[in-house]
């Protein structure tokens, strides 16, 4: 029996997570919510998980119903992420593993969102679409490493989607990209955007711009509606994202496609890569909000994962850093 606490906090959300053996003990978590036509910045972040940081954690061990001694070892997420937000919870893991001296183990943010949907999906060896705010990679396990098949060459969609919405001010409640995939419902007309797949990878940046004009003209000319324009996003950066996947997918001979991160909530977006999987007689996979939203007990899952196969992280190793590519850590708990 094994039992592992991870912190995360890379973005606006701080989570702490508490796994047993594949079973979520406790998972609560926080989201800084800014007003809207506002992003979140580093600073302000930070300041906000210092805040409630240690609510959550007596939540966390109240919820799990455990104490301090009963923990075997403290998991925190390493990177990539935003670096005051990432200093914060980490600086807080390290104390408490001193304060109880447990082992610490460094996770790669990227890693804990792959071992988590693998966790609760039960999907084996899938092709993975990691979709969010920060991060849009394809990526599959061969040889003891996550590879990168294809990435965003600019910025995340979710970022793309968020920076959207703070255009046409809608609220960043509870997050900008579910809103506008409500909006995106009530959308009937298609505006016809760039479309940006560059072999294995995608560009956002152009689309985003483009949108951001078109929104100024045709929003004020009439021409079409905020919901039209939501609805013409996702259609046209979720149909990238399905075409690198199933390209991955082609390249892999995988039978499985797991989305995973927050973008990986939006059900348009399942829809869409569940047509293809169906095309190609594969299966999708994807969590609800308590898991493809970043959360600490996909930090204790990927940390249980690493710890039992081997894995601490020393004191003086136990540094954050912003990148951290999904390909840098060595998964020496799979065949
Ligand atoms: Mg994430």
């Amino acid at each position: 029996m094994t039992v592992v606490i991870g912190f995360e906090g890379s973005a606006n959300k701080i989570g702490i997570g508490i796994m047993k053996d594949g079973v979520v003990l406790s998972n609560p978590r926080r989201t800084y919510v800014t007003p809207p036509g506002q992003g979140f910045l580093p600073s302000d972040t930070a300041r906000h998980h210092r805040g409630v940081i240690l609510t959550i954690l007596k939540e966390a061990l109240e919820e799990a119903q455990l104490r301090p001694s009963d923990i075997d070892c403290v998991a925190f997420t390493k990177g990539p992420g935003m670096g005051a937000p990432l200093v914060t919870v980490a600086l807080v893991a390290r104390t408490v593993a001193q304060l109880w001296g447990k082992p610490l183990v460094a996770v790669n943010h990227c890693v804990g969102h792959i071992e988590m949907g693998r966790q609760i999906t039960r999907a084996d060896n899938p092709t993975v679409l990691y979709v969010s705010g920060g991060n849009t990679q394809v990526i599959a396990y061969s040889d003891r490493r996550y590879r990168i098949f294809g990435e965003t060459l600019d910025i995340a969609v979710g970022n793309c989607l968020d920076r959207f919405a703070r255009v046409i001010k809608i609220s960043n409640d509870p997050s900008p990209g579910y809103n506008v995939e409500q909006m995106a419902k009530k959308g009937t007309r298609y505006v016809e955007l760039p479309y940006a797949v560059k072999g294995m990878d995608v560009s956002f940046s152009g689309i985003l711009s483009y949108v951001e004009e078109a929104a100024h003209k045709m929003l004020s000319s009439g021409q079409c509606t905020a919901e039209d324009l939501c609805f013409s996003l996702q259609e046209t950066v979720f149909a990238m994202l399905v075409e690198i996947t199933e390209r991955a997918v082609a390249h892999c001979g995988s039978r499985e496609v797991l989305v995973v991160g927050g973008v990986g909530c939006n059900r348009r977006l399942q829809e869409m890569m569940s047509e293809m999987c169906a095309c190609r007689n594969a299966k999708m996979f994807a969590t609800d909000e308590r898991f493809c939203i970043d959360n600490g007990a996909m930090i204790a899952q990927a940390g249980w994962e690493m710890f039992r196969s081997g894995h601490v992280t020393k004191l003086e190793d136990s540094w954050i850093t912003q990148r951290h590519r999904t390909d840098e850590v060595e998964v020496t708990w799979r065949e």
